[in-house]
Order: structure tokens, then sequence, then C-alpha cells
């Protein structure tokens, strides 16, 4: 297979790059370089995809007619590297990547018309409320009830893990409109303003000392009818549908910038403190280089499929899989490099409004915090055993 870039790609890598010098500040870019979180500082996310957004480039998924760039796969992948080499900072994916294509292969043409193009311009930002206290990987089982009242559904319950609701203007939901029949069948998609009265937003610390999730209480909250996306107990399918772009994501230009972490510090080391590089070190770099190579090929027939227009399908979770299993192991790969480094608890050091001097090399200060925050792979969007249980049954249908 021949994958050297065509004339047409050299000049569009090009465009990428000179757009990035024009348009990347230093302090986004300092922002992104200091990332070592999964996900992105939220002001920081929305001004980079504020900027995207005037040049089109928002969203790289959605087809032309609801804005997306019209892109061949290849040209999503020049995007993406490109981006991950000059680390500039990443777009939260909850309103593009996930409810956006939802919306536009399930929603009604009047929620397309009023969410779509607030969700590209970043003017509203949303939240996901699938999991509950009792239902994550047994999500079918979740309680929060809907009952219709008018042109209303009154909804009481909770929501746990909800990443960013304290920024979202929206939240995406599933709720119990009926007990009948299997778990499944009686769930419902709901589209929830959040500024309506009867919701409580509490924060959860994660284990890198960062306030990212929330648990969110509903009480009497009321919902007009019109929210609710496909039809009243038929969430499941919506659900699934958007689980499987929430699950299909271009990871392998991540994957590398980590890597290069990695050994940026493992050359300031040997380079300013004469530290002899461990071999065992330099074939495990080798090793995970040659396995990011493979997945990257993955993700570009992946999204091929995507950009031919069709939905991911099951196949996102076995890619979900293993990009958590590659940059678990690069990330794990910095921890060990890092060494005593990696015991210094310094947010304000990868804090850019703080100035905050770091307390050993530079290049340590986001290796540990990474490793920390990347265990989160193997669960967000449903975990590693659950993915593995769907590619068993619907990919190898055994
Ligand atoms: C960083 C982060 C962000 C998140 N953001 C959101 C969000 O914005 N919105 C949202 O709704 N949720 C969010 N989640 C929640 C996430 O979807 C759930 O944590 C996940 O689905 C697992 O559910 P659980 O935590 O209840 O674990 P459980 O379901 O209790 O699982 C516990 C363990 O049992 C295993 N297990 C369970 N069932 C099976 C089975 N059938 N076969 C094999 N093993 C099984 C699991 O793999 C896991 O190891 C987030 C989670 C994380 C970590």
């Amino acid at each position: 297979m021949d994958l050297s870039l065509s004339d047409f790609e050299l000049e569009f890598r090009d465009e990428v790059r000179q757009f990035l010098k024009d348009k990347l500040t230093p302090q986004l870019r300092e922002a992104g370089r200091k990332r070592a979180s999964y996900i992105q500082e939220f002001e920081t996310s929305m001004a980079w995809q504020k900027i995207l957004h005037a040049q089109g480039w928002a969203a790289p998924s959605w087809p032309v007619e609801y804005g997306g760039p019209g892109w061949t796969a290849m040209q999503w992948f020049i995007f993406e590297n490109e981006c991950a080499r000059e680390n500039t900072p990443i777009l939260t994916p909850l309103s593009l990547r996930m409810l956006g294509p939802m919306l536009i292969g399930k929603g009604s043409q009047a929620q397309k018309d009023r969410f779509l193009p607030r969700i590209l311009s970043g003017e509203e930002f949303w939240c996901q409320g699938y999991s509950e206290p009792g239902a994550g990987s047994d999500l079918a089982s979740l309680q929060t009830r809907a009952v219709a009242d008018g042109d209303d559904y009154i909804v009481n319950g909770a929501k746990i893990w909800t990443t960013f609701a304290h920024h979202a203007d929206w939240m995406f939901s599933l709720v119990r409109t009926s007990t009948e029949g299997k778990p499944q069948q009686g769930i419902s998609f709901l589209l929830i303003d959040m500024a309506s009265p009867g919701i409580e937003i509490r924060p959860i610390v994660n284990i890198a000392g960062e306030h990212e999730f929330n648990q969110v209480t509903f009480t009497d909250l009321r919902v007009p009818r019109k929210n609710l996306v496909g039809a009243e107990n038929n969430g499941w399918d919506v659900a699934k549908y958007l689980l499987e772009f929430e699950r299909f994501r271009v990871a392998s230009p991540e994957a590398r910038r980590l890597l290069k972490n990695v050994r940026d510090f493992v050359d300031h080391e040997a380079t300013y403190c004469a530290a002899p590089i461990i071999p065992e070190l330099s074939r495990k770099l080798a090793a995970a280089e040659c396995l990011i190579d493979a997945l990257e090929i993955s993700e570009m027939r992946n999204v091929a499929v995507l950009t031919a227009g069709q939905n991911p399908g099951p196949e996102a979770s076995l890619i979900m899989a293993r990009q958590a299993d590659i940059i678990q192991q690069v990330t794990e790969l910095g921890a060990e490099a890092s060494g005593y480094y990696g015991a210094v608890f310094q947010p304000d050091a990868v804090d850019v409004g703080k100035n905050a001097p770091a307390i050993g090399p530079d290049q340590s200060l986001t290796l540990m915090p990474a490793y920390l925050s990347y265990r989160m792979r193997t669960i967000g969007g449903g975990t590693a055993e659950i993915q593995r249980n769907i590619v068993a049954k619907t990919v190898l249908r055994l």
C-alpha cells in the first residue's frame, strides 16, 4: 500500500501548517503542550474551537451541509497529525464529536436547526447524562424517571461522572419512561436545558486532583416533550448510535504526542544529566512506536468509513480497546522513565496562567499526571471489558 502523500495532500498539509503558524497563539500552544489530562481545560478548548470554527475546521466528521469541511480521510489524518505535532489544544468531544453526529443521523429537523449551528460555533456546550450511581456498564438498569405531564416530562433522579456538567448549557440524557418489558425498551433520550429549575450539580475531584466530572441531580425538573430525540421508549437505539461516535476517535496522533513527551524527557536526561538510557527502556519506546504505526493504519480505515458518510459501527469498540491499551502503555513508560520526578505533585507548574516554577526538568512535568489521567481510557465511554464483550458479540459473532 502506497501511503506517501499526493501533491494535493502535501499542499493541504502546508495549508494546515500555515494556519497553525498564524492562528495558534503562544498561550494556546503552551496550554496544549502542558496538557497532561485526557481532556483539555474548558476555556482553552473553547477558545481553540472558535478559531477552528472561523476557518470551517471545527468538525472534521460532519457533512458539508451541516458545516463540516468535506475532507477526505487522509486530509483529516493530516490535520490531526499536524495539530498534535504543534501541541494545539484539543477540542472537547461531547458536543462536536458525540451529540452533533447523533443529531445529524437521528434528530428532527427542528432539533438540527436549533442545536447544530450553536454546537459548531461553541455558543452552546453539552454534557452527557448516561451513567447513574447504580448504572454504568449495565446502563439499561438506569432509574432516572421521566413522567409525561401535558407538554412536558417531569424528571427525577441522579446522574454521575458527568464530565464538564459545571460548564454545560445543555445535557443529552437517558431517562426511564416505562418499566414494562425489557429494561432497554423503557428508555427515552432527552435534551435538557441546564438552566432549568430543579438541577443541582455537585463536583467530584478525580485522582489527579482535578474537577472534571460531577454528580447531577434532578428534582421535579420540567423538560418539554419536543426535546425528546426519536420516539418515546426508543432511546436505547439512539443512545447506542451516539456511543458508536463516542467510541470512534482518532488517537494515534495523541499517542505519538505522549510518546514524544517521554522521549523528550529521556533525551534531556541523557544530554544534560549524563543519565544512561537503559536499553530495556529504549526497546519499550521502539515497541510502542511500532504499535502506534499499526494503530494509525487501522484508524485510517475507520476514518475512510466515516468520510464516506457511514456511521462507525460496532468496530469502533475494537479500535477503542486497542487505543486504550496503547495509550496506557505509553503513559506507563512516562511514569517509569520519570522516576522520582514523578512523585512531585505540582499542578500549578502545568497551569499556564500561574507561571509557577517547575521542580525538576520541564520535560518531566506532564509524565506522571498523564499516567494518572489516562487510566480513564479503559473506563470512560464503556470499560475495556465492555468493549471486548461488544466485539465478541457483534463483530466476531461469538
Ligand atoms: C473520566 C471519566 C469520564 C466520564 N464521563 C462520563 C460522562 O460525561 N457521562 C456519563 O454518563 N458517564 C461518564 N463516565 C462514566 C463511565 O461511562 C462509567 O464509569 C463506565 O461506563 C463504567 O461504569 P461504572 O463506573 O459504573 O463501573 P461498573 O459498571 O460498576 O464496572 C466495574 C467493573 O466491572 C466490570 N464489568 C461490569 N460489567 C461487566 C461485564 N458484563 N463483563 C465484564 N466486566 C464487567 C467493568 O469492566 C469494571 O471493571 C465517565 C467515566 C470516566 C472514568
